[in-house]
């Protein structure tokens, strides 16, 4: 398979075909002094030339009786091949009817035995090779410019070859991705992009040399390998990473590589190099592993994800989303009371029953769908204010959250004015939940949103404070008006000091700058009590209220009402 590699030299190459030595002979010595003379004594021989670099030659000259493989043979093969149709074939021959059945096979052009004049012969050569060299063309073209690799649709076609050929072979699926490249890009231009993925596909062949395999790059910074079955990869993408590694300048990459191993050959290549590309995908931002496999686990998540994609619409429509509420509690005074809720989508699947956000949801984050549940809690929490407040004339603040691609959505600041509008409720009843890691991603943009959101009287809380990166004088400098303290230090407070003492510091720091901070996941008294002391005004958590259904949450308004 290795033939899959092209290397252009600057002599062209032929390959002269004859079990009688003579022949060979007085033909070599005709085209020796043009082209890079090869010889095989029959078609076996010609045919495992080829197999290991046969792209590289410009022509075959074929006699047609040999032993083992006859000259026929080796046409049929050679045209059926994807790669090596293109090199025309001259067959040598002496009787009228094999010139017929080679031309008809794919043969160019044949010469005459007894050999005539070595200045035909020769020119019939050059003729035959300049009238493929626009096939040398189109090949070039099906080359990616930027790697020398294949292209992708060449790649699945040679895929489909091997298959159907080596149908014997254990073949393994390889997907390669490189970390944050389009980081690579805006940093240090497209040029070291440029150089950093050829350096990439320069090495995944050279460490793949000694194996028989076939790579292309398929969009932007994806490389596809496909080679005879190996254990492990692990040692391999270590090699791969250090030689990549040792001169790429400046910028530092991460490759990381998902494998399906023992390919089912009967399924189309796309389908398998989409389960190499799941396994790939898997290991995305965690840097403790650089390969991952495919296996029946994964492969069945992907199917399960793929009927919550599906069913997304559907449900929307049927209302099987559902908007819960939980309550916010102020418990600045002697007794605690309601001060706002925030609202938590459901997802009652007709058929799976209850699926817990935290399974949806960063599904529909990853691939955008979370627009399309997030208006829908918007719409449902702007409608259920407006019904409290027809019903009882009072309505708490509800908190929404707003995801990291609703932020970037143009769109956005128009979309959550309509829902007021149509509900007829202001900016100061729909409160924003963005979380911390968004800010933390794209700190400039999310600025500017986050400002004019606020100019146009929304209130933003920044949620899971603590679980990013951001430090903690960011919150200095970021436009917030609450800070919800990510659960995990409320669960550790009681278990370690330092979580404590970490909280007592945020609350303190937030304090002096006047923002008040929710503590979610409050579940105990104690919590509670610590949690007040130190400075804490509102509370969140199961102590109070697991999230309810609107109906149920409409009995914590109409309690406010007495
Ligand atoms: P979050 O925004 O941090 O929401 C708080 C989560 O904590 C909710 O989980 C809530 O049910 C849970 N929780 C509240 N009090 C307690 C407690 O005392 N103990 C414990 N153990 N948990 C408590 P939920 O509803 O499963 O939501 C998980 C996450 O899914 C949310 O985290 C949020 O990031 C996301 N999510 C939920 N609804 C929406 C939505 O409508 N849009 C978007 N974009 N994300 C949502
Ligand atoms: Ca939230
Ligand atoms: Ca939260």
């Amino acid at each position: 398979m290795k033939r899959f590699r092209t290397i252009s030299n600057f002599k062209k190459r032929v390959l002269i075909v004859d079990d009688e030595d003579i022949n060979r002979q007085i033909l070599g010595n005709m085209l020796s002094e043009t082209y890079d003379v090869d010889f095989a004594c029959d078609g076996k021989e010609a045919w495992e030339r080829l197999n290991e670099d046969g792209s590289d030659y410009s022509l075959i000259l074929s006699d047609l009786l040999m032993p083992v493989m006859d000259g026929f043979e080796l046409i049929e093969k050679v045209k059926a091949d994807p790669v090596l149709k293109a090199v025309p074939i001259i067959v040598i021959t002496s009787d009228k009817e094999s010139e017929v059945r080679s031309i008809k096979l794919g043969a160019a052009d044949f010469i005459k035995k007894p050999f005539g004049m070595p200045d035909v012969i020769l020119a019939r050569c050059e003729r035959i090779i300049e009238l493929y060299e626009d096939n040398t063309i189109i090949r070039s073209a099906e080359k990616d410019h930027v790697t020398g690799l294949y292209t992708r649709d060449l790649f699945f076609e040679y895929v489909r070859q091997i298959e159907v050929h080596q149908k014997t072979l254990d073949m393994d699926c390889l997907v390669f991705n490189i970390d944050h490249f389009h980081l690579v890009n805006e940093m240090y231009g497209r040029e070291t992009g440029d150089a950093i993925l050829k350096k990439v596909a320069d090495t995944i062949t050279e460490v793949m040399e000694e194996h028989a395999s076939l790579a292309c790059r398929t969009e932007g910074d994806s490389f596809y390998l496909y080679c005879e079955h190996q254990e492990k990869y692990e040692a391999l993408m270590d090699r791969i990473t250090e030689m990549v590694g040792s001169d790429q300048g400046p910028a530092k990459i991460r490759l990381r590589a998902g494998v399906y191993q023992d390919a089912d050959l009967s399924l189309d290549p796309e389908t398998m190099f989409d389960r190499a590309k799941l396994a790939c995908d898997r290991i995305k931002g965690d840097y403790t592993v650089t390969v991952a496999y495919y296996n029946k686990e994964l492969y069945q998540k992907a199917i399960y994800q793929e009927h919550l994609i599906e069913n997304i619409d559907q449900s929307i429509e049927d209302e099987d989303f559902k908007v819960y509420f939980q309550p916010k509690y102020d418990i600045t005074g002697d007794t605690p009371k309601l001060r706002s809720a925030e609202a938590l989508i459901r997802w009652n699947h007709p058929e799976l029953g209850m699926i817990s956000p935290g399974e949806f949801i960063p599904l529909f984050e990853s691939n955008g769908l979370i627009q399309k549940v997030d208006n829908f809690v918007w719409n449902k929490a702007a409608s259920c204010i407006r019904e409290w407040k027809d019903k009882y004339g009072y309505s708490v603040p509800v908190s929404v959250n707003v995801s990291r691609i609703d932020i970037f959505d143009s769109k956005l600041e128009e979309k959550l004015q309509n829902i007021l509008k149509n509900n007829g409720i202001t900016e100061k009843d729909l409160m924003l939940e963005i979380t911390e890691s968004a800010y933390s991603d794209n700190a400039d943009s999310l600025t500017e949103v986050a400002n004019r959101l606020r100019d146009r009287g929304f209130m933003i809380e920044m949620d899971d404070f603590g679980s990013g990166y951001s430090s903690l004088n960011m919150i200095t400098t970021l436009p917030i008006d609450v800070l919800k303290l990510d659960m995990k230090f409320v669960r550790n407070m009681e278990k370690d000091e330092k979580s404590l003492k970490l909280v007592e510091l945020i609350i303190g720091i937030a304090g002096f700058l006047d923002v008040p901070v929710v503590a979610e996941g409050v579940e105990t008294e104690s919590q509670l009590l610590k949690l007040k002391k130190m400075g804490c005004q509102v509370i969140q958590g199961y102590y109070f209220s697991r999230p309810v259904p609107a109906s149920e949450f409409e009995e914590f308004i109409k309690k406010e009402c007495v």
